[in-house]
């Protein structure tokens, strides 16, 4: 695998192919996520749907071909999305009567359906949520970060007033970074988009921003509140109080199979993935050691020690079926696929009591393998599991720290942007933005909610900044 100092990019490429992880798909910009790949995926999902649940939403599931004239009664969001749609013109051997696009988001049918469904300010909020598959005509396609396909959740909402719909978007922002830290160990930084970074339709997006192990900035979720654009374009309204109509207030959120990519790009190394545990398919693998009889005795005791470890909730693999395979492949392969914890039985350890503890990575310096007696390996696993997901969300919050800086002069913020973030003013002009962007290719990335209030020129064009705080630049993903 080429080194991630060397092409940070082709070591991802190789990586989520030799992990296994995904294979490329017949058609440009596609991947098929295969089953370990999956598994993440579904960890995600289940702790997404949780949360999205437990605060009140319930999922629905709408058609995944949107009348092209759908899209086109929100105007900013169709020119927005134009370029990227795919568009089903033939069916059932006939030219179709009106072009169906295939859903890339999908506040437009939704909201066709939420007008119908609204009615009295008693129907409010409507709270609704649609685990799916979205297509993107992307350019620059990317295994996990970009695909033309990928799978997402898509939270859409609809509220009496702006207020109401404000706490949802910043629910939905906060639910992200928490999943991001507590889950992916992925100490993001949430934040508002600034106008030239807005979703097409919306009227405030809020971001949450990884850094990835080359300095640059990941956006892994988004929070829309959308105003009364397409309540207007929709007819989203409900009778007040007072039986007079009112137009609601709309949002919308997105969190995708981007997320993975995002995890990978945070936490791996040369030697392959790092997972976090509460990520991680297999949280522990068993690697029994020998052959002929002591393999024998070996495999057994990986296998009851297997399973008392599964009993403890913790997701265990032993690698009992693959004798054609020396011991040294098989920890290097789960090394490369990120396996947090890898215990280790030979004849020797079987002798001793013991099984012999490997982490993926050290969590303190010096740290290398370690005994622990047999009976109590399953006790001391909890434990041993949420330090190194601690671990990795510290060193992950340490790197981030480490290549963030405040600048103030065109020459630094240069140098800056080159392999991490810049904290910089600046005036908020789109086209000052895109300077910056041809100069440089960095692009704002945040508004961070928690910068401390500030003012100063900004560091391309000398103007007033426009946000009475500094703004994340870096490049992205
Ligand atoms: P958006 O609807 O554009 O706000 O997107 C919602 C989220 O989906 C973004 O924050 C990204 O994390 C993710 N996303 C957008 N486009 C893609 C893509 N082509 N492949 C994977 N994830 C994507």
């Amino acid at each position: 695998m080429t080194p991630q100092s060397e092409d940070f990019s082709a070591w991802y490429n190789e990586l989520v192919i030799k992990a296994q992880l995904v294979d490329r798909g017949p058609v440009r910009g596609t991947m098929v996520i295969r089953p370990y790949g999956y598994r993440i995926w579904e960890l995600l999902q289940a702790d997404l749907d949780r949360r999205i649940k437990e605060a009140g939403h319930d999922n629905a599931c709408f058609p995944m071909f949107i009348p092209e004239s759908y899209l086109r009664r929100e105007a900013e969001h169709v020119e927005g999305f134009s370029p990227e749609l795919a568009v089903v013109t033939v069916a059932g051997g006939k030219e179709l009567e009106e072009p169906l696009v295939v859903r890339p988001t999908s506040e437009t049918v939704i909201g066709e359906y939420m007008a119908k469904w609204i009615e009295s300010h008693r129907d409010l909020p409507l709270l609704l949520n649609q685990w799916a598959n979205v297509v993107r005509w992307e350019m620059r396609p990317r295994m996990f970060l970009r695909t033309t396909e990928f799978l997402w959740q898509e939270g859409h909402t609809a509220h009496i007033d702006e207020a109401d719909a404000m706490r949802e978007t910043m629910w939905a922002l906060d639910a992200y970074a928490s999943l991001a830290r507590d889950l992916a160990a992925m100490p993001v930084v949430p934040g508002e988009k600034t106008p030239g970074e807005r979703f097409a339709g919306a009227v405030r997006t809020y971001t949450i921003e990884g850094m990835m192990r080359d300095g640059r900035a990941l956006q892994a979720g988004t929070s829309h509140y959308l105003g009364t654009n397409f309540a207007k374009a929709f007819e989203i309204q409900y009778q007040d109080e007072a039986g007079k109509l009112a137009l609601a207030h709309t949002t919308s959120w997105g969190m995708s199979t981007r997320m993975i990519g995002g995890v990978i790009m945070t936490h791996g190394d040369d030697n392959g993935l790092v997972l976090p545990p509460r990520m991680a398919p297999h949280q522990v693998v068993i690697v029994p050691i020998g052959r002929k009889e002591q393999g024998e005795a070996t495999a057994a005791e990986a296998r009851r020690l297997g399973a008392a470890i599964k009993a403890m909730g913790i997701r265990v693999h032993v690698d009992d079926n693959r004798p054609q395979l020396s011991p040294g492949f098989k920890f290097n392969d789960w090394e490369m696929r990120g396996v947090p914890i890898r215990l280790e039985i030979g004849p020797r350890d079987l002798e001793a009591g013991v099984a012999t503890l490997v982490r993926r990575l050290p969590t303190v310096e010096g740290q290398g393998k370690e005994p622990i007696p047999l009976e109590r390996v399953p006790e001391v696993m909890p434990g041993i599991l949420a330090d190194f997901q601690s671990f990795l969300l510290a060193r992950a919050e340490t790197f981030r720290n480490d290549n963030t800086r405040a600048v103030d002069t065109w020459d630094d913020f240069g140098a800056q942007v080159a392999g991490g973030w810049a904290l910089a003013f600046h005036c908020g002009r789109t086209e000052c933005e895109d300077d910056i962007k041809a100069d440089t290719a960095a692009t704002p990335r945040c508004i961070p909610a928690d910068g401390p209030a500030e003012e100063g020129a900004c560091v391309k064009c000398g103007l007033p900044s426009a946000y009475g705080k500094r703004v994340i630049f870096g490049k992205a993903y």
